[in-house]
């Protein structure tokens, strides 16, 4: 008999969300229109600081409203974090835009600003054009040099989409991401810090933004008696729910987040003593939700190889991933302008995810450090 699986990342229900999806059921409130919907935006909203928020069905689609609101269209050129899940960059080929991936630096593994701004001269250099937009990631939970960014993005008046999906709950200095950027996204797939099922969300300061996304969002459905459009809509809504379950989630979201810091600390203090293992640490008045808890492996000091213990992993029926494959090497992805400096690359080599879900047990985390541990040895 395999021994039980250890997730990843597996979703971690409360004690209420069942309540509020009853009463969903109780009240027939069955469609994405509800009450539920209603005070998970505003749930999201008061816990992020930030004045408006729209739940959608996915952060993609969260990303793809972001970029039809600051009127990205064919043939612009959007600026993108390459270090990445699809999912962020995909929506900017849905607009027939470009993308242009920008590498990373070694500090938090995200946008290198320095890199940012070359990028940003160079395509004005090279097209006439300034980028339509930037968009942001903050992988797995470690906020990017969010305030240099925003800085070299307002000196070129380019608006800032900020990828928060891994990020829910990570600050710096005391702001939460996805709230420095124009507008901001959250993602509430199953895997993710707290799950709603399948969801995602678009927060702004903005508030006429985020009206223009629930009206996209549910069919771009003009003011009338009858079915009236003059636009493009689109599907996106979360359903009351997935909401009522979002809810839920929503009032257990800090221990969540102390549980993945748990994860990670206790990772780095079982492990960091064998050579060549590596963690990546917050800097200062930076704090990551450690949504994922990732060791980088240096194979010139270690005695395996990120390959080598995946598959020592995966022999005990524990599940764990190499970094984000960058998407300046994804086959379709690779024909856009990309900007790097080999860190991505590297980071994808050399780098691994490790069981890290906040229900991940006492037993079940002894039983990675050991197969860990026989392979560092
Ligand atoms: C999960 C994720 C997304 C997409 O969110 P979905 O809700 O799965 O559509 C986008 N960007 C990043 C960085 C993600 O991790």
């Amino acid at each position: 008999m395999d021994k039980p699986k250890i997730y990843l990342s597996s979703p971690h229900m409360g004690s209420t969300e069942f309540d509020y999806v009853k009463e969903a059921f109780d009240t027939n409130w069955i469609s994405p229109v509800g009450p539920h919907i209603t005070a998970f935006e505003s749930g999201l909203a008061m816990y992020n600081s930030i004045s408006h928020c729209a739940a959608l069905s996915s952060g993609t689609a969260a990303i793809h409203l972001a970029l039809i609101i600051l009127g990205v269209k064919q043939n612009d050129e959007v600026i993108c974090s390459s270090f990445t899940f699809s999912g962020t960059c995909n929506p900017i080929v849905y607009e027939k835009a470009i993308p242009v991936f920008v590498d990373s630096e070694l500090q938090t593994w995200n946008m290198d600003p320095t890199l940012l701004e070359h990028a940003i001269v160079d395509r004005i250099q090279k097209t006439g054009k300034t980028p339509k937009a930037i968009i942001i990631v903050h992988l797995y939970g470690m906020p990017a040099k969010i305030e240099e960014i925003m800085a070299i993005a307002r000196k070129y008046g380019i608006p800032v989409i900020e990828d928060a999906a891994e990020a829910l709950g990570s600050t710096v200095n005391g702001k939460k991401l996805g709230t420095f950027g124009d507008l901001g996204v959250y993602s509430f797939n199953g895997n993710k810090i707290i799950t709603t099922s399948g969801g995602g969300a678009l927060v702004s300061n903005n508030e006429d933004w985020i009206n223009k996304a629930r009206f996209l969002a549910t069919q771009a459905r003009d003011q009338a008696p009858h079915y009236q459009h003059s636009q493009i809509g689109f599907n996106y809504r979360l359903s009351n729910i997935c909401a009522g379950i979002g809810r839920g989630q929503l009032e257990v979201l800090n221990e969540r987040i102390e549980a993945r810091r748990a994860n990670f600390d206790k990772y780095r203090s079982y492990l960091s003593d064998y050579k060549g293992f590596n963690f990546v640490s917050e800097p200062e008045g930076y704090l990551s939700n450690r949504w994922l808890s990732t060791v980088i492996i240096d194979p010139s000091r270690a005695k395996c190889d990120r390959e080598k213990l995946r598959l020592a992993l995966e022999k005990e029926n524990i599940e764990a991933r190499p970094l984000w494959k960058p998407m300046h090497q994804q086959p379709i992805f690779a024909c856009y302008p990309n900007y790097q400096n080999g860190v991505s690359d590297q980071l994808f080599d050399n780098g691994l995810c490790l069981p890290s879900g906040s229900n991940l047990t006492t037993t079940e985390f002894s039983r990675v450090i050991e197969v860990v541990k026989r392979q560092a040895q």
